[in-house]
């Protein structure tokens, strides 16, 4: 992770330039010759204060379960919910499972393949008790693991299904904000959005920051990601 390590308020001169915000290194240099030793020293407390790059962490949380994208054989729709049930064949020593999901426009049932005449000894016995329990838990495990996707070639439709946790508003004042971002759980969204969102900024303020190089980060905040990265914001 990225930190800025900005010089102390001793060592703000025109020497060693501020590291976060390369715009008062030029006024600090001339504030070294202009300015009186207390004035001086004002100014650099005041300016490492604002300048001081803090960390602060952001959390991309799940709120409920996203719906399944499926067309329906029966309606127009194509989002299936969840219905928190399993069901498991078993046939001499090979067993069937599925998680069972609902159309949310007609309420018809679409069967998740989960296994497929797998020798019921390679199946964990803990697996097995928690399909034969419907535990939510595993719906929401399952409906998550990518080889569940792979396999029944669905995509998950995560709007409205999770927030933003940021911890407070940030602070205006702040002319260097570093966030570092964690999902805690693979939910695709764009950075911009989120950064919107969480900087309480217009979507069109976000990205015009991006394009004129002050809201940076190691990641393509215009794209979609799923992924913990951080990023930085100069003003
Ligand atoms: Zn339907």
């Amino acid at each position: 992770m990225r930190r800025y390590r900005p010089a102390g308020p001793s060592r703000l001169t025109k020497d060693v330039p501020c590291t976060p915000c390369e715009t008062s290194r030029e006024l600090i240099g001339r504030a070294s010759r202009l300015c009186c030793a207390p004035c001086l020293f004002l100014l650099r407390i005041s300016h490492w204060n604002r300048c001081t790059s803090v960390l602060t962490n952001w959390v991309v949380m799940p709120t409920c379960l996203p719906l399944v994208r499926r067309r329906c054989h029966t309606c127009a729709s194509e989002r299936f919910r969840a219905s928190g049930r399993f069901r498991v064949n078993a046939h001499h020593k090979l067993i069937d499972a599925w998680l069972l999901v609902l159309c949310t426009g007609c309420g018809e049932t679409a069967k998740l393949t989960l296994l497929e005449r797998t020798n019921v000894r390679s199946v964990r016995p803990e697996l097995l008790a928690r399909l034969h329990d419907n535990d939510p838990a595993l719906t929401a495990e399952l409906l998550r693991d990518p080889v569940v996707g792979h396999r029944n070639r669905i995509a998950l439709d995560w709007g409205g299904a999770w927030r933003l946790d940021t911890g407070g508003p940030v602070d205006p004042d702040r002319e260097v904000i570093d966030v570092s971002v964690r999902f805690a759980a693979r939910i695709p969204v764009r950075p911009v959005r989120l950064i919107a969102e969480g900087c309480g900024l217009p979507r069109a303020e976000v990205e015009r920051l991006v394009a004129e190089g002050k809201l940076v980060s190691a990641v393509r905040l215009n794209g979609r990601l799923s992924d913990d990265f951080t990023f930085t914001l100069k003003r």
